[in-house]
């Protein structure tokens, strides 16, 4: 039970918090930190699928790009008095966390501050009900919970071949990747394969071309939908070969060289060939690869929102500078038409942004939706115990602020909710 609860009706939730990705974590980390005991409903344990606990990141080894997500054997208290030699050691040996240990040290810090977590696939919201009262969430397991606020952050998945061996050389540095600019610096001095006609794969065969990789082009037509410029780049880039009317059919590989030594690698494979064919004939032919980067595109897990958010012609959800959810055209058979945004409902992450794509930046947008979810419950706190919002200082810059952890520590600064329910009782 926390401040909002006691003051107000105890079934409806505050928050709940759809998706365990880097943006999921982040907003349960913040909003349980502003004592509003969100609930976080990650998805499933099944990891053969895009529903998987810890989101997009569980599928890949080294993350290099978190800022602080790493392993290093030096004593950081005695690191500023080491001389330049062994500083210049030391940062040699820095490693990047895999994926799987930075999800999992993210779920452990947002329990740690009270999240309560439930490892369960969503398949039904109801915005359009009670909208700015309450919202209804239903999951696979048949369980139902309202809440005030909801923060989506249920990502996107990356398009995939379709093809069974697939899963097989996904992630864990087995070969196939969907993300060059993740997992590219692997595979320096390498031959690799990006599959797909459009900018982002002549985008990622430029980006691997330039690191050094061979690249094989495999498109299945002779034409692109990639703009003119961007394969004329490709086509004049001595890395990259350019291979038209192929399809990838299979894949082959050899075992994991850590399969004997490391459990997590035991049935694994890494790949060594990707079997073509050539559409008009069916004639097929053997390319030796390392790896294999698919780029046709991603999929926002969006399809809960259908008719009620108001989605890009891709179905990535839109969101206004505070991060709230934009009802649809004819969201709720137009119940929410007049409506700018759609009160106690946020957007954050990959669901959201097709252009940055990063862990980091999903994070940030998590954290966002997180202060301006705090914000929107303790308004409408105040509002109910017939406070003015003006005069406690209800503000997404004054509720940031109070995130700083010395303000906590050292000032006794306190949760927003908190303050709003000291100022009603005094
Ligand atoms: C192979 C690969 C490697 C990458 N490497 C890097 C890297 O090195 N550095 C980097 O910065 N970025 C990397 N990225 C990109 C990064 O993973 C994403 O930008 C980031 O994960 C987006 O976070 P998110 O929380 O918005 O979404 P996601 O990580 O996609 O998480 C979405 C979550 O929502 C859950 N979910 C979806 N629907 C439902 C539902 N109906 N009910 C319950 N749960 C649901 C999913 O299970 C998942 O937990 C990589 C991506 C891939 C695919």
């Amino acid at each position: 039970m926390n401040a909002t609860t006691n003051a107000t009706q105890d079934d409806i939730r505050n928050v709940i918090i759809i998706g365990s990705g880097p943006t999921g974590y982040t907003a349960a980390l913040y909003t349980a930190r502003a004592n509003l005991q969100p609930l976080l409903i990650a998805g499933s344990a099944d990891k053969k699928t895009s529903r998987i606990k810890g989101g997009q990141l569980m599928a890949t080894s080294d993350i290099e790009n978190f800022p602080g997500a790493i392993e290093t054997g030096v004593d950081l208290d005695t690191w500023a008095y080491l001389d330049e030699a062994a500083q210049a050691e030391a940062i040699k040996d820095v490693k990047g966390l895999s994926g799987p240990h930075l999800m999992t040290r993210m779920e452990l810090q947002a329990r740690h501050f009270g999240t309560e977590m439930l490892e369960e696939f969503v398949t039904e919201v109801d915005i359009c009900s009670h909208p700015g009262d309450f919202y209804t969430v239903k999951t696979e397991g048949g369980k139902e919970f309202k809440t005030r606020a909801l923060i989506v952050a249920t990502g996107a998945a990356a398009k995939t071949m379709g093809i069974p061996a697939e899963d097989k050389f996904f992630g864990k540095g087995g070969g196939v990747s969907t993300c060059a600019t993740c997992d590219g610096h692997s595979y320096r001095g390498k031959t690799v394969a990006v599959v797909g006609g459009g900018d982002s794969a002549m985008e990622e065969a430029s980006y691997l071309a330039n690191l050094g990789i061979k690249v094989h082009l495999i498109h299945r037509r002779d034409e692109f939908r990639a703009s003119k410029i961007m394969v004329q780049r490709a086509q004049k880039n001595p890395n990259i070969t350019i291979h038209t009317f192929r399809s990838i059919v299979d894949l082959k590989g050899k075992p994991h060289p850590l399969a004997a030594t490391t459990p997590f690698y035991k049935d694994d494979e890494v790949l060594t060939h990707a079997i073509l064919e050539d559409p008009r004939d069916g004639s097929r032919e053997e390319l030796a690869v390392d790896g294999v980067f698919v780029a046709i595109g991603h999929t926002p897990n969006t399809g809960l929102f259908k008719d009620q958010l108001k989605m890009d012609e891709a179905g990535y959800l839109e969101r206004d500078r505070h991060m709230r959810a934009i009802p649809s055209m004819n969201a709720c058979n137009r119940k929410l038409h007049a409506m700018e945004h759609v009160p106690g409902v946020f957007v954050a992450g990959d669901v959201s942004d097709h252009v940055y794509r990063q862990a980091i930046t999903a994070a940030g947008m998590g954290c966002m939706a997180a202060i301006e979810a705090e914000r929107y419950i303790a308004e409408k706190l105040a509002d109910e115990m017939g406070m003015d919002s003006e005069a406690l200082d209800i503000s997404t810059e004054s509720i940031a602020h109070s995130h700083w952890s010395n303000e906590r520590d050292q000032m006794g600064e306190k949760p927003m909710v908190e303050r709003v329910v000291e100022a009603a009782n005094a």
